[in-house]
């Protein structure tokens, strides 16, 4: 699907410093050895399946079903991987490969922390140096996230430029690999950046998608007519479509933080809101003000607070193959109570942004179908903020 340049269609690409050029050159030449190694993949196999605990669950949700009362909903159970989120898929990967590459060094950015300390992981677990750069109003914002990074041995810097926030991360954190290239890989955190970053972390990632279809092959014998995710950067909604973008049957929905609305300056809905830029080091769909500048956005989920998409999302946009849809704080609220209630299962917010649509959508399906639905990951991590959201008040 991507060309020699890493292109999808007009966008992704290499906008990057010269400086930079040599280090992602040294990457590709690594990654196409890599990826066809035996020896490596064995070894991320094993890491996937005894270390993260893979392949992780496809549940089928009955009584949901039941209660929407239209197509079967399934369940991706990336919530129940080591660290609590599909990000460890992608970080195992490109923690292996750093280490291969003869890397000592992990850098990476974070946002509400859930790259940072599946990075901190991965680091602990391979001995690595490890420095996650988090903007100052995150670290203040997502403190329990820092604690547990410096615990697994990482630094953390405090970003002060910009807005403080997940965009001001990875521009610094581009900045550091810029000046040290030599002993440092930059483990970026979803399938966005310059090549070959967008189709290095949806190969990871892609393993969703494998075994999506494997498992629904084995219970129904069939394809699902659907797949549900939400959009960030991407990877986990890409992770997702994968294995079923030759499939042309099968419906493949990425849900967007519309955050308190598509007609608000209060927004992170790339495709729904956003134009055709170029911003960390690629060519996509970016939220920008009258002035083409990077706009502020806003959600709920901080997972989701991303100005930007993958290159291969607005691609799939482009081209028709996905939809993408936007879904308010407000319904993603209401989706986090409902999976929890009715099924046990409390699921990250983002993850809820892919729920919400579902609950839409199922009720107008047939009996017969089949949605599958990614639960990104778990919600602990979000119960003070969503009851804060409620009006009440329980420290975290
Ligand atoms: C980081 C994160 C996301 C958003 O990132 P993508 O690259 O779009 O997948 C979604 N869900 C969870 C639980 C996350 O931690």
């Amino acid at each position: 699907m991507t060309n020699q340049n890493g292109r999808f269609g007009v966008h992704g690409g290499q906008y990057i410093p010269e400086t930079l050029m040599n280090a992602v050159i040294e990457l590709e030449e690594a990654y196409n050895h890599y990826k066809e190694d035996a020896q490596f993949n064995r070894e991320l196999t094993d890491l996937f399946n005894d270390y993260a605990g893979r392949p992780s669950r496809l549940y089928y949700a009955r009584k949901m079903s039941e209660d929407l009362g239209g197509a079967k909903i399934y369940l991706k159970r990336e919530d129940l991987n080591h660290t609590g989120s599909h990000k460890i898929n992608n970080v195992l990967g490109q923690a292996l490969l750093a280490k291969k590459m003869g890397k000592t060094r992990l850098i990476a950015e974070t946002g509400a922390g859930q790259h940072g300390v599946a990075t901190a992981t991965a680091a602990a677990l391979m001995g690595m140096e490890c420095v996650v750069f988090m903007g100052e109003e995150d670290t203040i914002r997502q403190a329990l996230n820092v604690y547990r990074m410096r615990l697994l041995g990482a630094e953390v810097v405090p970003v002060k430029t910009g807005t403080g926030t997940l965009k001001d991360a990875v521009s610094e954190t581009m900045r550091e690999w810029t000046s040290r290239i030599a002993d440092t890989h930059y483990c970026l955190g979803s399938v966005m950046g310059p090549h070959p970053f967008p189709t290095i972390v949806r190969d990871f990632q892609a393993v969703i998608s494998r075994e999506m279809k494997a498992q629904l092959m084995e219970k129904e014998g069939r394809l699902p007519d659907a797949v549900i995710a939400c959009v960030g950067g991407g990877s986990n909604a890409m992770g997702s479509f994968y294995h079923f973008i030759e499939e042309e049957n099968v419906r493949l929905i990425g849900c967007e933080a519309a955050g308190r609305g598509i007609d608000t300056f209060e927004t992170a809905a790339t495709i729904s809101t956003g134009r055709l830029g170029i911003f960390h080091g690629m060519k996509s769909y970016f939220c920008q003000d009258a002035y083409g500048q990077i706009a502020p956005v806003y959600s709920i989920s901080a997972g989701l607070d991303y100005p930007g998409i993958g290159p291969e999302h607005a691609y799939l946009h482009d081209t028709g193959r996905a939809e993408y849809v936007p879904v308010t704080d407000e319904e993603a609220v209401e989706a986090f109570e409902y999976l929890s209630r009715t099924e046990g299962i409390i699921p990250a917010i983002e993850s809820a942004h892919a729920i919400a649509y579902a609950t839409k959508i199922a009720p107008v399906m047939e009996k017969e179908q089949i949605i599958v639905i990614t639960i990104s990951g778990r919600g602990d991590k979000d119960c003070a903020a969503i009851a804060r959201y409620r009006g009440e008040d329980i420290h975290d």
